[in-house]
């Protein structure tokens, strides 16, 4: 299918699996309200050559992913993200070119308290444009080979407690130079700031939860563990690029701090944005080195704030895993600093 959006540019979009409740509230946007327009016009500013993308919307983006991935041997994709989840992904395409995937559920039930048909399409409007607007930015970092799978790897003088976290930092580098890009052109209509709360409890009842089974379930638990982590500091990534630097450069915090916030984050808080704004915007190309110290720089973070927060995970130098949940609980906030004997373990007795 291709349509012509109000700036007349040609793009292909396809719709899939989307069920017909959503499917009549999508075409209402699509026909009255030129949802596709504002989306492909937000593309279509970081990515002219629009032979080079193409927009599909889907109602199922698990079944949308592994459709476009089982060439490469992949599948069982998920939308969870620890505390939050996934609206949206880039793939490429086996023959060249990019497929930009949006989930329809944030386009017809978009953030925000609107109950008025005017706030809520135009909510609509401005989470498909930031949507379109960020994916567009995973393009185009891969086109100027600097997304993270092109420094990930570079572990070079990195030690081996921050190694295990370099994929996934790598992949918060990449998001937090699209959303400094995006917060400026495109705001979206959620804040990490108003989810903050959210996510930190969330964090604490899983690394309280991972504790609990580490004995009997030692790798389930430093995987629960991991993801808890990891969905941290990709919210981490987020916070900095909405709340920003100061006058002076100063990372701002949020404004109404809280007793789980003091606890995980507060005194670390303006290193790990400090690092992030290392980065460069989307728009504002980087060089590999630069990159990798950076990435470098949030490794090592990742590794010290991870063990500050009660959870301690290593690669030996003979490449053994080993985890350990040093709080004597998590969840409140108190008290979970104070160390016990170190639960250890290997999962990779090789
Ligand atoms: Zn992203």
């Amino acid at each position: 299918m291709s349509a012509k959006d109000s700036a007349q540019i040609q793009i292909a979009y396809s719709v899939e699996h989307i069920e017909e409740g959503p499917k009549f509230v999508l075409t209402q946007l699509i026909e009255h309200h030129n949802l596709l327009g504002a989306v492909a016009s937000e593309i279509y500013a970081l990515l002219p050559d629009t032979s080079v993308w193409a927009l599909v919307i889907t109602g199922d983006l698990p079944k949308s992913v592994d459709a476009r991935t089982a060439h490469r041997g992949l599948s069982g994709y998920t939308t969870g993200r620890g505390a939050g989840h996934a609206g949206a992904i880039t793939l490429p395409r086996e023959e060249g070119g990019f497929d930009i995937v949006l989930g329809v559920d944030l386009l017809v039930d978009p953030p925000g308290d609107d109950l008025d048909i005017e706030g809520i399409v135009a909510s609509s409007l401005a989470t498909g444009r930031h949507l379109g607007r960020h994916e567009a930015g995973h393009v185009l970092l891969s086109l100027r080979g600097e997304d993270s799978r092109t420094f990930r790897d570079d572990v070079n003088g990195l030690p081996l407690d921050a190694v295990g976290w370099t994929d996934v930092v790598a992949a918060d580098v990449d998001d937090f130079r699209i959303e400094r890009h995006t917060r400026e052109v495109t705001p979206p209509r959620f804040s990490h700031v108003a989810g903050l709360e959210d996510a930190l409890h969330h964090l604490a009842a899983e690394l309280r939860e991972s504790k609990r089974m580490s004995a009997s379930d030692p790798v389930g638990a430093m995987k629960r563990s991991d993801i808890a982590i990891v969905g941290s500091i990709r919210v981490f990534a987020y916070l900095a690029a909405e709340l920003g630097l100061d006058d002076d450069g100063i990372p701002v915090a949020p404004s109404e701090p809280s007793d789980i916030w003091d606890f995980y984050v507060a005194d670390m808080w303006s290193r790990w944005s400090a690092a992030f704004h290392s980065l460069q915007p989307v728009d504002a190309p980087m060089g590999h080195h630069e990159l990798v110290a950076a990435n470098h720089s949030l490794c090592r973070l990742a590794a010290q704030w991870s063990a500050r927060a009660g959870y301690r995970r290593d690669v030996t130098a003979g490449g053994v895993h080993t985890a350990e949940w040093a709080g004597m609980q998590y969840g409140d906030g108190l008290g979970a600093n104070d160390a016990t004997a170190p639960g250890c373990f290997d999962d990779n007795p090789d």
